[in-house]
C-alpha cells in the first residue's frame, strides 16, 4: 500500500507487499462528518495476506534485519522525523477519515511520533542475561525476535494503536504484516508511507494489505508461517483469533474491550470532576476502549452528580472534528451510529432513570454519523447495558454506600482494562487502586496513556501488554544457551 508519493493528500492506496505497491484502489473511504468520499483503498483478502506472509517470512529468514539493531533504530528514527515534518497534515487526514476532533488527532499524532522514537531507542537495548547456576556452568539467556508478526489495527486510534505494536515488533527485529481497519486505511497508508519507502528498509520487512472483509486477517491468525499476532479490537473477535491461533501455537497479544468504571468518593469536588468525566466518556465520541462508561459515586453525592454530569455532557459541543470549536465529533460511520443509538435507546427503556436521552441530532449534523451523549442512573450493576461495552457516548451512573461496595461494583464485569479513582484521600486512592482488577488505574485522572508505560487488560480485556518496555515481550522469544566451560584448575 502506498500513497503514490509521501504526500499525505494523495488519497488512493494499494497494498504494499515485498517492497512494492500492488492491487487497485477500488473501495471508497468516507468522511463520517458528512459522508463525502475522501479516496479509495484496495480490497484484498486471503491472496494478499498469503503473499504478504511469504514476503515477511523471506525477509525474516534471509535479510539482515533481525540481527541489525542499529539499522532498525536508524529506520525508526527517520520514520519519526518524516512524520514530524507532516504532523499537521496527518492530523487533518486522521480527523477527516476517523471523525475525531482535531485537538485529539493532533495529540494522537504527537503521541505516535514520540512512541516511534521510544522504540527506536529500545532497538539498541534488548539485553538478555547470563548466570552461573552451577560452578563452571554458564547459562546465557538471549531475547530473540519472535519472527513474522501479524498486526491487526482498529480504526479508533489508528496512529497510536498501529505504532504501539509496530514499534516494538520492528525494534525487536520481527518482520511484519499489517492489516489496517478499512475505515482508516487511507490514514494508515499516509502514516506508513515514509517507513515503507525508506531506502534502507529491506523489502518484505513491512508489508501492508487492506480488505473490506476479514478473510486476510483470519489467515494471519491461523497461518503456521506467522509467529505472533497482535490484535486490537473487540473481545468477541479476540476469542475467535485465539481459537484460530491454537493449532499453530503462535504468540498472542490481544488488546480487547473495556468497560471502565470511575469511582468518585464523598470528598471529591463533584463540580470539578463531572466535566472531566464527561470528557473521559466522550473521547473519540466514546469510541475508545478506556473511555469512562460507568460512574460510581458515593450515595451522599448522588443528586449532585446526576445534575453535574448531565449538565456537563449536555454542554459538549457536537460538530465536525475539523472545526476547532467542536468537542465531540461523529462516530466512525452511520452504521455504527445506528447500532449504538439502538443500544442506547434500549438502555434508556430499561434504566431506573434517564438523565440525558442522547439520540441523533437534527439539522446539518444529521448528514453525518453524529450521536448526542446519553446518561442513565441504574441500581443493578448486572443489567445487560451496564455489563456490555457500548462503544459510543453513553454513560451509566451508579451509587455506593462504602468503599467495599464501590470496589465490588467496579469489579463486577468480565472486562479489566482500566478504571479511575477520584478522591483527595491518598491512602484510600492507593488502597482502592490495588483492589481494582484492571490493567490501568488512574487516580484523579482518566485516559492518560503514555508511550513508556505498559497498557493491557486483566480478564477478558486481553493478553499481553503494549506500550512500554514490556511490549517487547509480545514480539520476542527467550533462548537459553547452556555452556559448561568448567572452573580453572578443576578436573575437566
Ligand atoms: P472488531 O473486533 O470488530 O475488529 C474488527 C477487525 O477484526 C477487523 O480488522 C477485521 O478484519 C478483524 N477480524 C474480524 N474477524 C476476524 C477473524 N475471524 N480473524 C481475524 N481477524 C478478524 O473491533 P473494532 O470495531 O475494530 O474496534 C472496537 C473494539 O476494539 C472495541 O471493543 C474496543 O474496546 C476495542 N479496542 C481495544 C483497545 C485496547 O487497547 N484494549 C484499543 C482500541 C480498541
Amino acid at each position: 500500500m502506498r500513497t503514490g508519493s509521501t504526500h499525505v493528500t494523495t488519497l488512493s492506496t494499494t497494498h504494499w507487499i515485498d517492497g512494492a505497491a500492488t492491487g487497485t484502489a477500488s473501495l471508497p473511504s468516507e468522511d463520517p462528518a458528512n459522508g463525502q468520499v475522501l479516496g479509495h483503498l484496495a480490497d484484498g483478502g486471503a491472496t494478499e495476506a498469503q503473499a504478504a506472509i511469504a514476503a515477511a517470512r523471506r525477509a525474516f529468514d534471509r535479510s539482515a534485519w533481525a540481527a541489525s539493531p542499529r539499522l532498525r533504530q536508524r529506520v525508526l528514527l527517520d520514520w519519526a522525523a518524516a512524520l514530524q515534518a507532516q504532523a499537521g497534515a496527518l492530523a487533518e487526514l486522521l480527523t477527516r477519515e476517523n471523525g475525531k476532533v482535531i485537538a485529539q488527532a493532533r495529540g494522537e499524532i504527537a503521541g505516535a511520533i514520540s512512541e516511534v522514537e521510544y522504540y527506536a531507542g529500545l532497538a539498541r537495548h534488548i539485553p538478555g542475561h547470563v548466570l552461573e547456576p552451577e560452578p563452571g556452568v554458564l547459562s546465557t539467556v538471549l531475547r530473540e525476535p519472535a519472527g513474522v508478526a501479524g498486526i491487526i489495527v482498529p480504526w479508533n486510534a489508528p496512529a497510536v494503536l498501529l505504532v504501539r505494536a509496530l514499534g516494538p515488533a520492528l525494534a525487536a527485529g520481527c518482520t511484519v504484516v499489517v492489516k489496517p481497519a478499512a475505515q482508516t486505511t487511507l490514514f494508515n497508508a499516509a502514516l506508513l508511507a515514509p517507513l515503507l519507502q525508506h531506502p534502507q528498509l529491506p523489502p518484505g520487512v513491512v508489508n501492508v494489505f487492506s480488505e473490506a472483509g476479514s478473510a486476510g486477517a483470519a489467515l494471519l491468525a491461523s497461518s503456521h508461517e506467522v509467529d505472533a499476532i497482535c490484535f486490537t479490537g473487540s473481545t468477541a473477535v479476540g476469542k475467535t483469533i485465539m481459537r484460530s491461533a491454537a493449532d499453530s501455537m503462535k504468540k498472542l497479544s490481544l488488546e480487547l474491550g473495556g468497560n471502565s468504571a470511575c469511582l468518585v468518593f464523598a470528598d471529591a469536588d463533584i463540580g470539578a470532576v463531572a466535566p472531566r468525566l464527561a470528557q473521559a466518556a466522550t473521547i473519540i465520541s466514546g469510541q475508545q476502549c478506556t473511555a469512562a462508561r460507568r460512574v460510581l459515586v458515593h450515595a451522599s453525592r448522588l443528586g449532585q452528580m446526576k445534575r453535574a454530569l448531565a449538565g456537563a455532557l449536555d454542554a459538549l459541543r457536537l460538530g465536525p472534528g475539523i472545526d476547532p470549536a467542536s468537542q465531540v465529533g461523529p462516530l466512525i460511520d452511520r452504521r455504527s451510529r445506528d447500532a449504538v443509538a439502538a443500544q442506547v435507546a434500549q438502555a434508556c427503556a430499561q434504566a431506573d432513570e434517564v438523565l440525558l436521552r442522547g439520540g441523533v441530532p437534527d439539522g446539518e449534523l444529521a448528514q453525518g454519523a453524529f450521536l448526542k451523549p446519553a446518561l442513565v442512573y441504574h441500581r443493578d450493576s448486572g443489567a445487560d447495558f451496564v455489563q456490555e461495552e457500548i462503544f459510543g457516548p453513553f454513560l451509566v451512573l451508579e451509587s455506593f454506600e462504602d468503599e467495599a461496595e464501590a470496589i465490588a461494583r467496579a469489579n463486577h464485569t468480565v472486562f479489566g482494562l482500566s478504571a479511575s479513582v477520584w478522591t483527595h484521600d491518598g491512602a484510600r486512592a492507593l488502597r482502592v487502586a490495588r483492589a481494582l482488577r484492571n490493567g490501568t488505574v488512574w487516580i484523579n485522572a482518566h485516559n492518560k496513556l503514555l508511550p513508556e508505560v505498559e497498557t493491557g487488560g486483566y480478564r477478558q480485556s486481553g493478553l499481553g501488554r503494549l506500550h512500554g518496555y514490556d511490549a517487547l515481550a509480545d514480539f520476542t522469544e527467550l533462548k537459553h544457551i547452556y555452556q559448561a566451560p568448567g572452573v580453572a584448575g578443576a578436573a575437566p
